[in-house]
């Protein structure tokens, strides 16, 4: 059992219930057993006490989309648009092999626990021949590092030659992918309710995939009661491509591929117009802002306030970290605060909705609402203690204020299940440098030769 005391609490419930000097309460079964003002009083056995004071209590955040791969091709492409920026680097993941996604995903998901994030999505839709299990490489990173994951089986199959973006020799057969992605959803899925690995069906995009794939994904998915995820409407160029190619705009063709519903999460949706923006609330379709990684490509201001005042469900994602290398879950609270502000002014978004992005709204992306997101008794011990009285932080009496607008605030303790994954700013079950080592040997290796 542990007890967090003496600490401002952000619950993040439907009420947005906060305690300035509040308590909570973790019990042994890895869920949060109380939650109040004031002390947490005396406890039966002998429970670890945190005193955090100086801190506030946050859900720990919730990551909606990441390509943890792209960890170790960092820093390249850095001046292009999407489209470009895919074809210099899809040769150079055609050389992407199991060590090289274990190194990426240790590395990428320690970077995410440091910053603030007990729950990742990936989606990963590169799979050379003879590149070995990367999916298992992943899910190896993730069961080391201590976060609840949440991979996708992505897959390609719409190569150059057929009229899709990416070069023959990085795509799958359709039969293939899907056969494969049928086969980690029945090797690794846990549907059970405190679930700490579920897998989702991921086609990659409208110009890498077949018509044929996105439809039958869909199908699988909801065959095998898994969800749905793809990218969708981020960029002018993809939306010039499906009116060209499929003769209407990007979440038209989602809608006739049975790719809209409340199991279903968008990565994006950057480009949409009032009549998409309210098919998506309408349905609940889901969408995993990037804020950072649409800043970095160029691609443009998602129209986030309009997505929630339709009912759609949002939260944000880091994105791979190719196109976005901070890929820091704690700093796109505050990029999703100025990127709505610079699209809509500044009652456009909150610093506490921009917490509520971060924590229910990736939960509901991810259909762990029930389980995750927010701060109440009976929900999962998924916690982070982040340290606001240093130098760039102390001053601001407004705590939420102080996370979202401030600088990227230090962990002083993470929880994924009540066990701690973050303390005092250090991975608990992995040693930092040994990461870097293990990503910079594989990122040599890949970049040598070109
Ligand atoms: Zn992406």
């Amino acid at each position: 059992m542990i007890v967090i005391e003496n600490v401002t609490v952000a619950t993040v419930d439907a009420d947005g219930t906060e305690h300035t000097d509040g308590h909570v309460v973790v019990g042994d079964d890895g869920r949060i057993a109380a939650v109040g003002a004031g002390g947490a009083g005396a406890r039966p056995g002998s429970p670890r006490r945190i005193d955090g004071t100086g801190c506030l209590l946050t859900p720990g955040l919730v990551n909606t989309h990441h390509h943890l791969y792209q960890w170790v091709t960092r820093g390249l492409a850095q001046d292009d648009n999407l489209f470009g920026w895919l074809t210099t680097l899809y040769p150079i993941w055609g050389r992407i092999d199991a060590e090289a996604v274990g190194a990426a995903a240790g590395a990428g998901l320690g970077w995410l626990a440091l910053s603030g994030c007990t729950t990742s999505m990936d989606h990963h839709y590169v799979f050379p021949h003879d590149g070995g299990d990367v999916l298992a490489a992943e899910i190896e990173a993730a069961a080391r590092i201590g976060l609840r994951f949440h991979p996708t089986r992505g897959s390609m199959d719409l190569g150059r030659s057929s009229g899709g973006l990416p070069p023959d020799n990085v795509v799958e057969e359709t039969d293939a992918a899907l056969a494969a992605t049928e086969a980690a959803i029945d090797r690794w899925h846990d549907p059970s309710p405190g679930s700490m690995l579920r897998i989702g069906v991921s086609p990659c995009s409208p110009f890498s995939v077949t018509r044929e794939l996105m439809s039958e994904a869909a199908a699988l998915a909801r065959r095998k009661g898994v969800r749905l995820h793809t990218h969708l409407a981020e960029t002018d160029d993809e939306e010039e491509f499906c009116r060209s190619r499929f003769g209407c705009s990007p979440v038209e063709y989602a809608e006739q591929l049975g790719w809209l519903g409340e199991d279903v999460w968008l990565a994006h949706g950057v480009h949409l117009d009032d009549a998409a923006v309210a098919k998506l609330g309408a349905t609940g379709t889901g969408v995993a802002h990037c804020p950072s990684s649409n800043a970095r490509l160029g691609a443009g201001l998602a129209r986030v306030r309009d997505l929630l005042d339709a009912g759609a469900p949002v939260g944000l994602g880091v994105d791979g970290s190719a196109s976005q290398e901070a890929a820091h879950l704690g700093e796109e609270l505050r990029q999703a605060l100025y990127v709505a502000r610079l699209r809509g002014g500044p009652t456009a978004l909150s610093a506490r909705e921009s917490l509520r992005l971060g924590t229910m709204g990736g939960a509901r992306c991810l259909g762990r609402a029930d389980d995750l997101g927010s701060i109440e008794v009976g929900k999962l011990a998924d916690l982070v203690l982040w340290r606001l009285d240093g130098l760039g932080h102390d001053g601001i009496d407004d705590k939420v204020a102080a996370l979202v607008l401030g600088p990227a605030a230090p962990v002083e303790l993470a929880l994924v299940g009540g066990r701690p994954v973050v303390e005092h700013g250090h991975l608990v079950n992995a040693d930092a440098h040994a990461l870097t080592l293990r990503a910079r040997r594989a990122h040599r290796r890949l970049l040598d030769g070109f």
